[in-house]
């Protein structure tokens, strides 16, 4: 750099920023600006913060604050290595004030600035809260099992899907994503959802873990700027068997493991892996659950055959002696009555591994 006349102040330099010397370049210099009175609209339901024309983000009020200030903060664009440490005070639960800190180089030069702002938290009802008291859906699910009712495991399953999935899909920016009327009868489950998108990724997720189907049957419900809206329909139908159902499939007595188009299961006379097609699924008959076994007393064990205490009637009685069997240690083993035979419970259903 050459030393030249300033031509601002007339003094002789050798630094030159922008043309002018370096006192008169930093007198009129502003490193950043900021407000001294800032809105922070809040809504007072879910913490959502309105920013760029559109609700979004749901924080506790602190970060709302720190984010409505840097919002709102300008830094000169010729700053570089910014360095910003904001301090905010609440004064009461409406007002916050805070001290701003701003430090960056300017063509190698430190400048530091302390800025002060006071925030007005304003609270209001963001759309997504709105459209929830006022009873907003875009989804109708109806859960239902086939032939039967739904169980507590499988409500309770499918709650827990609802909730995880609404989660997700409001994490990754869906706010329509709520349930607005959850109700219970004796036919099953239905479920008023925000959005359509997702009512159809909890259908999605509960068939991946309880098996069934579904359908989606649309129907208009009016208009909204000039184009047709439409609420869908969500069908479920969970399978006719659950797991650990014990089903009779040509007179072979199965528990079911898994059920979707095809079920898998085992049968209780030999332990032996089983695969029903849709044509014999229609035949099933329900003859019992895993639930309903029981312990006995094993009285003896011969090579080929069990004698157990049959705790129905308490009478001994031998059965086939499973491969690889061995003695549990408390004598005692589960078996299961099914239309008056008792089985012994295969190896992957019995607890204790008795
Ligand atoms: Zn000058
Ligand atoms: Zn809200």
């Amino acid at each position: 750099m050459t030393t030249t006349i300033c031509p601002k102040c007339g003094k002789g330099t050798n630094i030159s920023l922008s043309g002018v010397c370096r006192d008169c370049f930093f007198q009129n210099f502003v490193l950043a600006q900021l407000p001294q009175v800032i809105q922070a609209r809040l809504c007072a339901t879910c913490g959502a913060r309105f920013t760029r024309g559109r609700w979004a983000d749901e924080y506790d009020i602190e970060t709302a604050v720190l984010k409505t200030i840097e919002d709102n903060l300008s830094i000169h664009e010729a700053a570089e290595d910014v360095e910003v440490c904001i301090v905010p005070r609440q004064l009461t639960p409406h007002m916050y004030k805070a001290e701003v800190e701003v430090v960056a180089a300017i063509q190698g030069e430190r400048i530091t600035v302390v800025l002060s702002t006071e925030i007005r938290i304003i609270r209001e009802s963001c759309e997504m809260c709105s459209r929830i008291s006022g009873g907003y859906f875009e989804g109708i699910l109806q859960i239902r099992a086939t032939d039967r009712s739904l169980t507590d495991n499988e409500l309770a399953t499918c709650l827990r899907i609802v909730d995880t999935t609404i989660d997700r899909m409001r994490a990754k920016g869906d706010r329509l994503a709520f349930v607005t009327e959850t109700i219970r009868s004796k036919e099953g489950l239905d479920l008023y959802i925000g959005s359509i998108n997702s009512g159809r990724h909890i259908c999605k997720s509960i068939i991946d873990e309880l098996g069934g189907t579904f359908t989606e049957s649309p129907s208009l419900f009016g208009q909204k700027d000039g184009r047709d809206v439409y609420r869908i329909t969500f069908s479920m139908r969970l399978p006719r068997f659950t797991p650990g159902d014990i089903i009779s499939i040509r007179n072979r007595k199965i528990v079911v493991k898994h059920m979707e188009k095809k079920l898998t299961g085992t049968d209780l006379a030999d332990s032996s892996r089983f695969i029903a097609t849709e044509d014999e699924i229609a035949l099933a008959k329900h003859v019992g659950n895993i639930r309903d076994a029981v312990n006995a007393v094993l009285v003896s064990e011969e090579e080929h055959e069990l004698m157990i205490l049959d705790p129905f009637t308490f009478r001994t009685i031998n059965l086939k002696k499973p491969s690889g069997f061995s003695m549990p240690q408390d004598e005692e083993i589960s078996v299961i009555r099914i239309e008056d035979v008792l089985f012994l419970l295969p190896p992957e259903w019995r607890k204790n591994n008795n």
